[in-house]
């Protein structure tokens, strides 16, 4: 029997979906989680108290946004909190809520518990993002065995860097739904660089529906004097009819938008939507936005001086490439064809698994090793022949393009005789001035004595990046090799293990101890009743797209309505809102 503990599951912890993936009988598999393939990257507590992850806290961020968090991918590694429900959780939390929601699935699917995990991150995240993906996962009860960049699990997906694989320049073309990224690795003999990056951390499908959803308001405050954008509910409904038909129109040629009771007019009667959009129409829409991916993918090219005929393989990659303008735009700017044979929402997980099946050690004979995307050094200060002070310079211990792991030691000594203590500041980037750069931790070295005739201490500076892209600094004292510093893990960025232990103890309040939602002011216990049959509906996982919809629309009317004081048109409201639930409960 297999031994359990073997198994390392991939995840594509996504800005807007999450996926899983295991590698099955030598290849790797999509696991479903409750049923569904992609695990929408969004973290909510529910009327009653309850933590929702996924479907049902994307329906739920229409009704409640205050007890809702979406995109928390954009915030790791910043060291601010964001409220859910009233309380404050740092990036790293809300990630692992989604990542245990992963964990969890596959413990379902598979029967036994898994406790490890090989995780994606973009290509340019930071020491201190990677660090943070690494606390989420075992906020979440994983030991992240790897981390790994998407382009490089793309990659793997598609079979590259196969034991003998020859010589290989690939472009990956990721666009997601918030994020844009597009990368060039060189794959030989099993290492992967990264020539170059380009992107947009701002640009991705939630921009398309927001343009497309845009242009229905346009023409809706032409109509009726009323601009949705200003209504969270109806503006928050809208984009998600308009995302609906935007992936409608990657497959047909035509999508209709339908919406009843967006708004009232002055009358207080209730105002519908209905809007047909042409491929043509949607594509025109998101044209310039489409423009920019290309540009980055020029950028990316003379980044790394090559032109598109050195580039022997362009991979689609991320759920907006589905759109037919995109395929068309790429293949034309790259003069050859892009690989879409393997799911572009599934590619990125997949690559994982097969990273995650290799560490589990599994027949698999891909061999990739990432390197290091920017350049890890210290600050340091520098006396100029002419005697001058040249200060916050940033000395590389590291470059990038490095491959992982790698360990560098370099020398450095004290500025004046008797000085005997010095600040070690640990900086990732390019720029010479190391202010310039991320901080990736600061320490001091104390009590030193001189080693030098000249009165100077010299020290040895030693940098060890592990597979993971993770940093660890030792400092010591030259003539006695005796180590002087405590190591970087101390940085304030890093959670300590009791603030883990923290952590997981707050993720285990969550889901048995928060307090139901407390319902609008001015609702009768009758309607605050139904409101909350409502938001328990919109909490089931499996409920139809077409069902939320309505739902969330008839919870805004109702609300509306109650504010307006219209007592009728609450009872309308109701009494419509019933007859949906009974059909959902049914
Ligand atoms: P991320 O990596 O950012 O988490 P994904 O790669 O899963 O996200 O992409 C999600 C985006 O893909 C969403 O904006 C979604 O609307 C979009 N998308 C999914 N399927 C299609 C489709 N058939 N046509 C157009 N866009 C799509
Ligand atoms: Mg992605």
């Amino acid at each position: 029997m297999k031994d359990t503990a073997d198994t390392v599951v991939g995840i594509d912890l996504g800005t807007t979906y999450s996926v899983l993936a295991v590698i099955q009988d030598g290849a790797p598999l999509i696991l479903p989680v409750k049923g569904q393939r992609l695990l929408a990257s969004v973290v909510g507590i529910g009327p009653d108290g309850e933590v929702l992850v996924g479907a049902p806290a994307r329906n739920q961020w229409v009704v409640a946004v205050e007890r809702t968090i979406r995109s928390i991918k954009r915030k790791m590694g910043k060291a601010e909190t964001v409220t859910m429900a009233g309380k404050a959780y740092t990036p790293q939390e809300i990630s692992a809520f989604i990542l245990r929601e992963l964990r969890e699935g596959a413990e379902e699917l598979l029967g036994y518990p898994v406790e490890r995990a090989v995780i994606t991150v973009p290509a340019y995240f930071n020491e201190v993002q990677r660090q943070a993906t690494i606390e989420a996962g075992e906020i979440a009860g994983l030991r992240v065995e790897r981390v790994i960049n998407e382009p490089t699990a793309s990659a793997l997906a598609y079979g590259y860097g196969m034991a003998g694989d020859q010589h290989l320049r690939v472009l990956v073309y990721d666009l997601g739904g918030g994020t844009f990224d597009v990368s060039i690795i060189e794959l030989d003999s099993g290492v992967v660089d990264v020539l170059a990056t380009a992107g947009d951390n701002y640009l991705g499908g939630d921009d398309f529906d927001e343009r497309l959803a845009g242009r229905i308001a346009d023409e809706f405050v032409r109509e009726h004097h009323i601009d949705l954008r200003e209504y969270h509910q109806a503006w928050a409904r809208l984009l998600r009819a308009a995302e609906e038909a935007k992936i409608a129109l990657s497959s047909v040629p035509y999508a209709t938008i339908s919406l009843e009771y967006v708004a009232d007019d002055n009358n207080g009667r209730p105002l519908h939507i209905r809007h047909e959009v042409s491929q043509g129409e949607f594509e025109e829409l998101i044209d310039d936005l489409l423009t920019r991916t290309i540009n980055c993918i020029d950028k990316a090219l003379t980044d790394a001086h090559l032109e598109p005929t050195d580039i022997d393989r362009v991979l689609l990659v991320g759920g907006s490439t589905r759109i037919p303008a995109v395929w068309e735009m790429v293949t034309e700017r790259m003069q050859q064809e892009p690989h879409i044979e393997i799911d572009p929402d599934a590619a990125v997980a997949l690559g994982a698994a097969v990273q995650a099946g290799i560490i589990a050690g599994e027949e698999i004979d891909a061999v990739l090793v990432d390197v290091t995307p920017l350049s890890l050094g210290i600050e340091t200060a520098e006396m100029t022949f002419t005697g001058r002070l040249q200060v916050d310079r940033l000395a590389p211990l590291i470059r990038r393009n490095t491959t992982i792991p790698v360990q560098r030691s370099q020398a450095f000594s004290t500025l004046y005789p008797g000085q005997d203590a010095i600040e070690i500041k640990v900086y990732q980037g390019e720029n010479p001035v190391a202010s310039q750069n991320v901080l990736l931790g600061e320490f001091m070295v104390e009590d030193l004595v001189p080693n030098r005739p000249d009165g100077l201490t010299d020290v040895t500076v030693k940098f060890e990046l592990d597979v993971n892209g993770i940093l660890d600094v030792k400092v010591t004292e030259r003539t006695t090799g005796k180590q002087v510093s405590a190591q970087l893990k101390a940085s304030r960025q890093r959670l300590s293990p009791e603030e883990i232990a923290l952590s997981q103890a707050r993720l285990g309040e969550a889901y048995d101890s928060f307090e139901p939602a407390a319902p609008a002011s001015g609702i009768d216990p009758g309607t605050a009743a139904l409101l909350h049959r409502a938001q328990t509906a919109l909490a089931q996982p499996d409920l139809d797209a077409d069902l939320a919809d309505e739902i969330n629309g008839l919870v805004a009317d109702i609300r509306q309505a109650t504010s307006a004081g219209d007592d009728a048109e609450v009872e309308a409201f109701c009494d419509r809102l019933i007859d949906v639930l009974l059909e959902v409960e049914s």
